[in-house]
């Protein structure tokens, strides 16, 4: 049992974290020999990628659409060495705190099989045919843009979702509006990115279809606007994630660091960091901070968090 004060968004509680229950259960009297939080939900990776650091700075296109660099380096990596990165890639996030990553899987069923059994990956399959979306047993589907692939395809295989009670995933509006009519029409049930369409934002927050940010990843391409993610910090279905690993690291506490610098609202960034439990309903775990460093003499753990917190500050990850 550990003795100390949990982090929420409302503000902090005192009392005890019993970890054999998986509950913190507060006290009348103040403590604070730990400092505690919801473990965090990453909304968005591509976790193969982690086999092949570090990307090289290129364009959206050449690095990331489908024969890109990064197509080719997935064809020419094992599926062993791609499962081993993955594995080691969540453990050093789960370090960090987070403990779920929401995972786009290229691949089709091969690319889902990899994952297949690791501990917190929630697998977003992308079927190669309508055939294979029949095959697939994952928590959803997902495929890079709506400009990418045949419109019938993607049709069907939202249809399929849907029957099969999956959710369907698209990234849109990351370098302009183009692919979020495409992406609209199929009622998606997430949509990454929309940092570069600030014109449509306003429909789709009217639609409440989550959206997910990747600063870290949208400043790499050159993409960040910061105006988009000062209008999605009051949006109820807004997430963050990492994207591709081999840009950036999957743990949420360095990307609640860069976006703590665009955004001046760290409430708003650390309920970003784990709305995805209460969306997908999901069990969270609770992460323990010591006071040795960063929480020595803060007078607001919540900013402490979101702002600086690393691997230093965190005594245990509880899940
Ligand atoms: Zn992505």
């Amino acid at each position: 049992m550990w003795r100390g004060a949990l982090i929420t968004e409302e503000g902090i509680k005192h009392g005890y974290l019993i970890p054999s229950e998986m509950k913190f259960e507060e006290s009348r009297l103040d403590y604070r020999d730990f400092y505690f939080s919801k473990t965090f939900f990453n909304a968005h990776t591509h976790l193969g990628d982690a086999a092949f650091k570090e990307a090289p700075r290129m364009d959206l296109e050449k690095l990331v659409a489908p024969n890109g660099y990064k197509q080719k380096m997935l064809n020419s990596t094992s599926p062993e060495v791609l499962r081993r990165e993955i594995k080691k890639e969540t453990e050093f996030a789960r370090k960090c705190g987070t403990s779920h990553f929401l995972d786009f899987r290229e691949g089709g069923l091969e690319g889902l099989k990899i994952v297949e059994g690791l501990d917190g990956i929630i697998a977003l399959a992308r079927p190669k045919n309508a055939d294979e979306a029949e095959k697939i047993q994952a928590f959803g589907f997902a495929y890079s843009s709506a400009r990418d692939h045949d419109e019938e395809l993607l049709k069907k295989v939202r249809e399929i979702a849907k029957r099969k009670k999956m959710i369907f995933a698209i990234h849109a509006g990351e370098k302009d509006c183009g692919d979020v009519e495409g992406a609209l029409e199929l009622q998606p049930d997430l949509l990454i990115h929309m940092n570069c369409c600030e014109e449509m934002l306003r429909d789709v927050i009217t639609m409440e279809i989550p959206i997910v940010s990747c600063a870290r990843s949208n400043a790499f391409f050159g993409l960040l606007n910061t105006k988009v993610y000062k209008i999605l910090k009051d949006y109820d279905f807004w997430m963050i994630g990492s994207d591709n690993a081999m840009i950036a690291s999957p743990s949420l506490l360095e990307e609640m660091h860069f976006l703590s610098y665009l955004i001046d609202d760290d409430t708003a960034i650390f309920k970003a960091a784990i709305r995805g439990y209460e969306l997908f309903n999901m069990k969270y775990g609770y992460v323990v901070y010591n006071r040795n460093y960063n929480f020595r003499r803060t007078n607001d753990p919540l900013k402490t968090l979101v702002r600086r917190a690393s691997a230093m500050d965190i005594e245990a990850v509880i899940i």
